[in-house]
C-alpha cells in the first residue's frame, strides 16, 4: 500500500507548482494527501465513496488548472489499481476486511460467520441471497 502512494506521488510531483516562499512544502501536503487517501483505502475499503475525487478536492490546488485534468487521471488509475488489490485480497465482502465471514444475519440477528463460497460473499444456506442483495458501491464511478 505505501508503494502505491508513492508511486502515486512521483508520478504528480512533477506536475507540482512550487512553492517559491516554502521549497518543498507543495511536495509535502501532496505527499501527506497521498499516503492519507492510500491508508484510508486500507482501512475503509467499502465504506470510501470516490477516493480519487476525494484526494484531488484535496490537492488540486497544488496545480495549475492545464495540469488538473491530467492529475485527475493519474489519481484515478493508480487509486483505481489500489482498490482492485485490495479488494483481490479482501475476498468477498463481509464488513471487515481480510476475514472469510458469511455476509448474512442469522435469525439471531448475528452475522451468520459460517464461510462464504467461494467467489461470493455468503455460505451455502445463505447463497440465495447473492442475487438480491446489492453489492456495495466501490466508489470507482467518476461523476
Ligand atoms: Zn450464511
Amino acid at each position: 500500500m505505501f508503494e502505491i502512494s508513492r508511486d502515486l506521488y512521483r508520478e504528480l510531483k512533477p506536475l507540482v507548482i512550487a512553492d517559491a516562499k516554502h521549497p518543498g512544502r507543495s511536495e509535502r501536503v501532496l505527499l501527506a494527501a497521498c499516503e492519507q487517501t492510500v491508508a484510508r483505502i486500507a482501512r475503509d475499503l467499502r465504506r470510501y465513496p470516490r477516493p480519487a475525487r476525494h484526494l484531488f478536492t484535496n490537492v488540486r490546488f497544488l496545480f495549475p488548472v492545464q495540469e488538473q485534468l491530467n492529475c485527475y487521471r493519474i489519481i484515478e488509475r493508480h487509486l483505481s489499481a489500489a482498490l482492485e488489490v485490495l479488494e483481490a485480497e479482501a475476498g468477498p465482502d463481509t464488513g471487515r476486511i481480510g476475514a472469510l465471514r458469511c455476509a448474512s444475519i442469522n435469525r439471531k440477528g448475528r452475522p451468520c460467520g459460517r464461510e462464504p463460497l467461494r467467489g461470493s460473499r455468503f455460505c451455502p444456506s445463505h447463497k440465495h441471497l447473492e442475487a438480491i442483495v446489492p453489492r456495495p458501491h466501490h466508489g470507482l464511478s467518476v461523476a
